[in-house]
């Protein structure tokens, strides 16, 4: 099987089928891979990430009323845009999902997701007290003790309303390593012999008859 892509979904889905060592898993992706690159790994590092080797950097087409010099980050690393995101990580509400249900999303009841939500090997947990920023404490504290706004320590512990609180965040707090698709789902398993990592690789074509071919990809450093 080859995936075309080792972002987010394609980290999860190598890894999910490699895990069948009937299967052979061929993941493809055109940026470098991130293990041992602590740039990448530490998600405190994120915003330097951003329109650098790591970043597709896409322009927008030219708007007749201005804001055309806006940029649209998109990562080019094993591990997609998990590698270089914040990993803020929220259960979507009970509502959402039912909005979906309702949409024709058979399957994505709250109830269905919430089981699945549980299986996610993403570390996932409230900003850690020694991470939090002083002013973000203080704004925290403000909005309960001017506005009465409801203290959320874990927003994914319950269904809320609304409230205030502290991002839960997809990290290891003791190593400050960002739990991305990558880290996550690839790197315990980079020893499989039935999967095929190709980073720095392209696939510049795709025949559903014979698989996918690929080639180094533009600008690759190797
Ligand atoms: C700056 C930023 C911050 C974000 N913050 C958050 C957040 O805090 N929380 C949250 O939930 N979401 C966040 N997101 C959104 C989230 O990261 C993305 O929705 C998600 O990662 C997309 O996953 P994906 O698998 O669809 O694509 P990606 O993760 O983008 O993966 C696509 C991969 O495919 C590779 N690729 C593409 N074409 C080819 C090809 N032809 N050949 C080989 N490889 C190819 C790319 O190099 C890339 O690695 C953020 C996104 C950005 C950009």
């Amino acid at each position: 099987m080859v995936i075309v892509g080792g972002g987010t979904a394609g980290s999860v889905v190598a890894s999910r089928l490699s895990a069948d060592p009937e299967l052979r898993v061929a993941l493809i992706e055109g940026g470098p891979s991130d293990v041992g690159d602590q740039a990448i790994l530490q998600l405190r590092n994120w915003l330097n990430l951003l329109e650098g080797d790591y970043d597709y950097d896409y322009p927008i087409t030219p708007q007749p009323r201005g804001n055309s010099h806006l940029r649209h980050a998109r990562a080019r690393v094993l591990g997609g845009c998990s590698s270089h995101n914040t990993m803020i990580s929220f259960l979507p509400p009970p509502d959402d999902f039912a909005d979906w249900v309702k949409a024709g999303a058979t399957g994505w009841s709250y109830e269905e997701m919430v089981p699945l939500w549980k299986r996610l090997a993403i570390s996932i947990t409230p900003v850690a007290e020694r991470d939090r920023n002083p002013l973000a404490e203080d704004f925290v504290t403000a909005c309960h003790t001017a506005l009465g706004v409801p203290v959320h320590q874990d927003f994914n512990a319950a269904p809320f309303a609304d409230g205030t609180g502290f991002f839960p965040v997809g990290y290891h707090p003791e190593t400050g390593i960002r739990s991305s698709a990558s880290v996550a789902y690839l790197h315990p398993h980079l020893d499989r012999p039935n999967l095929t990592i190709l980073t720095e690789h392209w696939a510049s074509h795709l025949d559903p008859d014979r698989g996918s071919r690929s080639a180094p990809a533009p600008g690759s450093r190797s």
